[in-house]
């Protein structure tokens, strides 16, 4: 399989707009790539790295020896800079500049790629500017970012932009059922993050998955008209243990709003749900629609307070009482 398999699956579009260009010799020699993390832009760098660089007359083809060093990334033409401590620097910049000027080991077309591009500072950003102002005609530079705007107006306005859309969630929920992941935590994954990559972290490192199980013990507390708070107190435990982080609280409460989305959407009859077992028997006297609406209210308000590490224990505790 290539590393772009799942830039066709996600964006359909830029992989033909890609190929449009190439096809038509109207690529030019510097995009940026803007878009969500996830959203598979590095895969689209890959993709037209293999259509320069593919050696058959019906290029992409995935199978070529260029091809396949495109796609692991190894080939000679394909350099790649990458932020070091959440910066790019100038030393970066002048490194690649001084590889453009040395003559290739390989022929044809040489790609430069710079990841999380906004984050060159604006001595790396102003020695980029020299790459830009002197285009030869077989180098392509490809920025990839998540925050565009952070990118000096003198970089972006030479470069043609290319805005991937965010990922389908329809789409990644469906990815990860074909994984074999279970229904509500596909869907969970698909709406807490969106990248595919980062989803298959999460169900790796296990806590995810007893995440969804905890919010739907306290979903099914709920039908039962027992106290939510103590089933919270027995089976969250371990949301107080050493590896527990800040981002798994925050999951716990994304996981919880989507399943009081998901009553919203039982209670007015849709029967399209992920957590279908627990929502059988909502108790729809207590959970009516304003009901609801006020627990995401809650839930809302105490997750903003999580970003001031409060004591976790106390939130929770406060909680409860509201929701
Ligand atoms: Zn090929």
């Amino acid at each position: 399989m290539t590393n772009y398999a799942k830039l066709f699956d996600y964006q359909p579009e830029i992989v033909s707009a890609l190929t449009k260009s190439f096809r038509k010799k109207r690529l030019v020699h510097a995009y940026l790539f803007e878009g969500q993390k996830g959203a598979r832009k590095m895969d689209a760098a890959v993709y037209l790295s293999s259509l320069l660089l593919c050696q058959s007359d019906n290029p992409p083809c995935g199978v070529c020896p260029n091809c396949q060093k495109v796609n692991n990334l190894s080939h000679g033409n394909i350099y790649i800079i990458e932020p070091e401590n959440e910066i790019i620097k100038k030393d970066q910049i002048e490194a690649l500049l001084h590889e453009l000027s040395s003559t290739s080991l390989f022929d044809g077309s040489r790609i430069y790629i710079i990841k999380e591009a906004h984050l060159m500072n604006t001595a790396a950003s102003n020695a980029l500017l020299k790459f830009l102002e002197e285009p030869h005609p077989q180098h392509y530079l490809i920025l990839l970012s998540t925050q565009p705007h952070l990118l000096l107006d003198t970089i972006k306005s030479r470069v043609q932009t290319l805005h991937f859309n965010p990922i389908s969630k329809k789409k990644m929920t469906k990815n990860l059922r074909d994984k074999g992941i279970a229904k509500d935590i596909a869907y969970c994954l698909a709406h807490i993050t969106s990248s595919e990559e980062e989803a298959d972290e999460l169900i790796k490192s296990g806590e995810i998955i007893d995440i969804v199980a905890l919010a739907k013990d306290i979903q099914k507390a709920k039908n039962n008209k027992q106290d939510s708070y103590l089933v919270f107190l027995k089976k969250g435990r371990f949301l107080f243990g050493e590896a527990i982080s800040v981002m798994h609280h925050q999951m716990l409460f994304d996981v919880l709003m989507l399943l009081v989305r998901e009553k919203i959407k039982a209670v007015h009859g849709d029967e399209d749900l992920f957590f279908v077992d627990c929502l059988k028997n909502i108790d729809k006297e207590k959970e009516t629609p304003e009901g609801l609406i006020r627990q995401l209210e809650v839930m809302n308000k105490y997750q903003e307070r999580i970003k001031y590490h409060v004591n976790m224990e106390l939130l929770y505790a406060s909680m409860f009482l509201e929701f």
